[in-house]
């Protein structure tokens, strides 16, 4: 047992200077000082205790430990290699605890994972590098792997974009696409103060519950993707011109015909539909662009 308080600033400089590193902020680093956070993050994770915990970005360990005491296994990938021989240090006791010195974005989380989890059910669980949230988030999601959750850590601007309902400011391109692969949900939002060095943001704690198979068929999805893109792209056109160029072997009006049969309004914008409604537009639209000749 490490009896050693990784959330207390002065633990935090003493193994920097141990170690001679010093805080990376091209890495996003920030680490939490409170030690009640990483211990709720943790334990709000996930439900199933047998579960392998895919950690991003360890830091210097305090929520690896939380996630060790209480899942079956932790693989903790930490891009920075002069915090291995600090985690080697502060995770020594921990036997279930797999460190991989590795860059998330340059990863094979499938062979990773299959690797390490074997049958086991799995989720993420990380305080994220803000610098790249969404790059993670969308590898994660569209990595294939069947995780349970995804609890992350981010800033509150972007964890307001994920939860956001159709129709509301919030809400964007992103949303839409995250819907199609789980739905967000707010578990608590984590003031500056909480972290060593203080972000200039607000940090909001979300969890994502993936679904086991997709919400609703679609005929052609990297098209649905697109739509959803160039809705978006275009937030002040309306729908039917926002994705026009999408379909020029479409008039407008046939476009136009399609977004009302639909039960939208004519001049409906890309913000006011939902991931399903995107999928059943797609779908149509699929239709429409192959029966052309
Ligand atoms: N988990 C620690 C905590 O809560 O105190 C540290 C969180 S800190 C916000 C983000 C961590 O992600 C840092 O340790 C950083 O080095 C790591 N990181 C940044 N970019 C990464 C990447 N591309 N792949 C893996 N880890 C990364």
């Amino acid at each position: 047992m490490i009896l050693m308080d990784l959330c207390s600033p002065r633990t935090i400089r003493q193994l920097m200077e141990e170690y001679q590193i010093a805080f990376r902020k091209d890495y996003g680093q920030n680490f939490l000082i409170n030690p009640a956070i990483p211990a709720r993050i943790a334990e709000s994770c996930c439900d199933e205790r047998e579960s392998v915990i895919l950690e991003i970005g360890p830091g210097i360990g305090s929520l690896t430990r939380e996630l060790a005491s209480r899942y079956k296994k932790v693989v903790a990938l930490e891009i920075d290699k002069g915090l291995i021989p600090v985690l080697k240090k502060t995770l020594a006791d921990c036997d279930n605890v797999i460190l991989v010195n590795e860059d998330v974005m340059k990863t094979d989380l499938k062979l990773l994972l299959e690797k390490e989890t074997g049958a086991s059910p799995v989720s993420v669980c990380a305080n994220l590098p803000y610098y790249i949230t969404t790059p993670i988030l969308m590898k994660l999601l569209e990595s294939g792997i069947p995780f349970d959750y995804i609890t992350v850590m981010i800033q509150t601007e972007v964890a307001d974009r994920l939860c956001a309902s159709a129709g509301s400011p919030e809400y964007g391109a992103i949303t839409a696409v995250l819907n199609y692969y789980g739905t967000a949900k707010r578990l608590f939002a984590v003031s500056a103060g909480n972290f060593m060095p203080a972000p200039k943001v607000g940090s909001t704690v979300i969890r994502i519950e993936c679904f086991k198979a997709p919400p609703f068929e679609l005929k052609d999805a990297s098209l649905f993707f697109e739509i959803i893109k160039s809705a978006f792209g275009q937030r002040r056109k309306t729908l039917s011109n926002a994705i026009s160029h999408l379909f020029p072997m479409l008039t407008k009006a046939a476009i136009g015909e399609i977004i009302t049969t639909l039960g939208h309004r004519p001049d409906v914008r890309g913000e006011r539909l939902s991931s399903g409604d995107f999928a059943a537009l797609s779908n149509a639209l699929y239709l429409a662009k192959n029966s052309v000749k």
